[in-house]
């Protein structure tokens, strides 16, 4: 990770455009015009939170905090901010957050390897290579991409994707996958059923 780009152990603190009076909560600290950014907020490259990189419910901690303190700074109009509302309103129609765009690309990605061909080309399998190339380089949460990227090029050579054949790309992404799931502590997957969950449907026929 190079220099310039922040990561999760930096100070989460990032100036305001209109810094708040001294007279915040404790895990509203200020520091000369800084606020202490939510814990699970994630910044950009360019130092602002990063939307795409942060779970729904730290953006909305975020959101809810920017709220409370330009309510604190407008004196003129001291209306009250509205009751905190402590139950996430999952909706279709607002940017993602890490998990909705993370679920979106395993799906895309996960059925790019259920139409790849039994047995690929080596043109086939050079227009993969490049593409995952350039997928691991632009996918939009870069804390992500950055991981996804060091995984592949795991010195030993062992993440490097399988391109021979559908089978092979199959398992390799249930792998790369597994590798994110175990990072955040979720369940891994048993391989074996990669086909079943996302090319043919379950053998007992709930998908038919
Ligand atoms: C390349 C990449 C890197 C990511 N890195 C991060 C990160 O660093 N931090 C972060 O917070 N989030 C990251 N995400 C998002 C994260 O992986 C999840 O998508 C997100 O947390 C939502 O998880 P979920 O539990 O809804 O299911 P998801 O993990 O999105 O899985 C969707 C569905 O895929 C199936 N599935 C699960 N595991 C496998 C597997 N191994 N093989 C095949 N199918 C499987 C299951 O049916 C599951 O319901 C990343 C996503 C991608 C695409």
């Amino acid at each position: 990770m190079s220099e310039t780009q922040p990561n999760q152990n930096t100070p989460k603190l990032f100036p305001h455009q209109t810094p708040t009076p001294s007279s915040g909560s404790e895990d509203q600290q200020k520091d000369e015009g800084m606020t202490k950014l939510p814990n699970g907020v994630i910044l950009d490259k360019d130092g602002k939170p990063c939307r795409l990189c942060t779970s729904a419910a730290s953006w909305r901690n975020l959101t809810k905090q920017a709220k409370t303190q330009t309510a604190a700074t407008s004196t003129a109009t001291a209306a009250k901010p509205a009751a905190a509302d402590s139950t996430p309103r999952p909706r279709d129609d607002c940017p993602p957050d890490v998990e909705a765009l993370g679920r979106s690309t395993w799906t895309f990605l996960h059925s790019l390897t259920a139409s790849y061909p039994a047995k690929a080309s080596q043109e086939q399998q050079g227009e993969m290579r490049t593409f995952l190339k350039i997928f691991s380089r632009l996918y939009p949460c870069w804390v992500c991409a950055d991981d996804f990227r060091t995984w592949m090029a795991e010195p030993s050579g062992r993440n490097e994707p399988r391109l021979a054949g559908r089978s092979d790309f199959g398992t390799w992404m249930c792998e790369a996958h597994n590798e994110v799931n175990r990072k955040l502590g979720k369940k891994e997957f048993d391989c074996r059923f990669w086909e079943e969950r996302w090319r043919t449907g379950w053998k007992d026929g709930r998908c038919d």
